[in-house]
């Protein structure tokens, strides 16, 4: 299943944008739609923002999909925003999903994270880490949800960062998925397996729009992470998790592709076409490396005079907000050969490249010293 270019501009979420999203720009849009689907809160959190829930569709089959549980992770509620459009304006797939599924979507489970542009909840604690403890408000709301709404499949939605490349390949992990384990020993339990047949659903849609650039996760067991628990509770859960797209820091063009990742997956739900699918499938989308730095510098000698030849410098971006905007600032990661590294872009640092690069290399040099 694809939506097409034409209907995906047409229900695409015009009122957010970007990296930085919080309560204030998400809720207009929730309240939009509260009339057609029912809004509540749900729960509140550290600093008193509302925690709130959509509820979707009348179909048998029940979905629980929460976002932003990492406040500084926003490209899956732009898109989960894009699939309120779509389901909202009618058609026949989404008419087949709200027949088929009853969604109940959290957009925003850390509020307060969102609005300070961290990964943490007001308390500085990990949401993803605290599903055993329960020790703050976001995890009860979060844990009260599926218990009263008793979920045949979660989607737990999550942006990576951009260092991720797919297998041994120089192509980034644009999306990456995981069917989290649900005990020390792995085992592909039946729940399990329901989650990866659906990635595998997933990753046959997504490789006609990203060729390669999907990735899987390694499944490490850790009890305190919500889809590690909701697994082990026998409820299939997919990690989906969204990341870089070549020169799209913004992630807009990797929102889209989380939109037709959920399009993809509530489609298959509803219809009949999840029996078509393999854990074989899932287990042959190749694991994520590690390999991609945001920019290499080749020829760096020749702005570091200490460096000798062949040293390539490294620079990661880290994302700072001021305002409603967020920067990307580059900071040195490492200097060496790099050799097994890949860039998302590549600078020469030679004196004989292109006139239009010595302001770059100015600034380089700033940044170096
Ligand atoms: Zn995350």
């Amino acid at each position: 299943m694809k939506v097409s270019p034409s209907t995906y501009a047409a229900i695409q979420e015009k009122g957010v944008y970007g990296r930085y999203l919080n309560l204030d720009m998400v809720r207009p849009v929730l309240e939009q739609w509260a009339p057609r689907f029912p809004l509540q809160a749900m729960g509140t959190s550290v600093l008193g923002e509302p925690i709130y829930q959509l509820l979707l569709g009348r179909g048998a089959k029940r979905v629980l999909m929460w976002s932003q549980m990492h406040g500084n992770e926003s490209t899956t509620t732009k898109a989960v925003l894009d699939l309120l459009g779509f389901l909202g304006a009618g058609g026949d797939v989404a008419a087949g999903i709200l027949e088929h599924c009853t969604l109940c979507i959290l957009p925003m489970l850390n509020p307060d994270g969102a609005r300070a542009y961290t990964r943490v909840n007001a308390n500085g604690v990990d949401l993803n880490r605290d599903a055993q403890l329960l020790s703050q408000p976001e995890s009860r709301a979060l844990h009260d949800v599926y218990k009263r709404f008793r979920p045949h499949f979660c989607f737990n939605l999550h942006d990576q960062r951009t260092i991720f490349n797919v297998g041994k390949s120089p192509k980034p992990a644009t999306l990456s998925f995981l069917a989290p384990a649900c005990d020390e020993a792995r085992t592909v339990s039946r729940s399990r397996a329901d989650s990866m047949k659906l990635i595998a659903a997933i990753n046959k849609s997504l490789q006609e729009l990203i060729p390669g650039q999907v990735g899987r996760y390694d499944d490490s067991f850790n009890l305190n992470c919500v889809g590690d628990t909701f697994q082990a509770l026998q409820t299939p859960t997919l990690l989906f998790e969204a990341g870089h797209y070549p020169g799209d820091y913004p992630r807009e063009q990797t929102r889209m592709l989380v939109f037709q990742a959920l399009a993809t997956a509530l489609d298959t739900l509803g219809g009949e076409k999840f029996a078509a699918y393999r854990v074989e499938q899932y287990l042959a989308i190749p694991e994520n490396g590690k390999n991609f730095l945001d920019i290499i510098v080749t020829n760096a000698h020749q702005i570091h005079p200490q460096w000798e030849k062949e040293i390539r410098v490294g620079i990661q971006f880290t994302e700072e907000l001021r305002g409603n905007n967020i920067y990307f600032m580059p900071k040195l990661q490492e200097v060496g050969l790099l050799r097994h590294k890949f860039a998302h872009q590549a600078y020469d640092g030679s004196i004989a490249a292109e006139r239009k690069q010595v302001q770059e290399q100015r600034e380089l040099y700033h940044l170096l010293n």
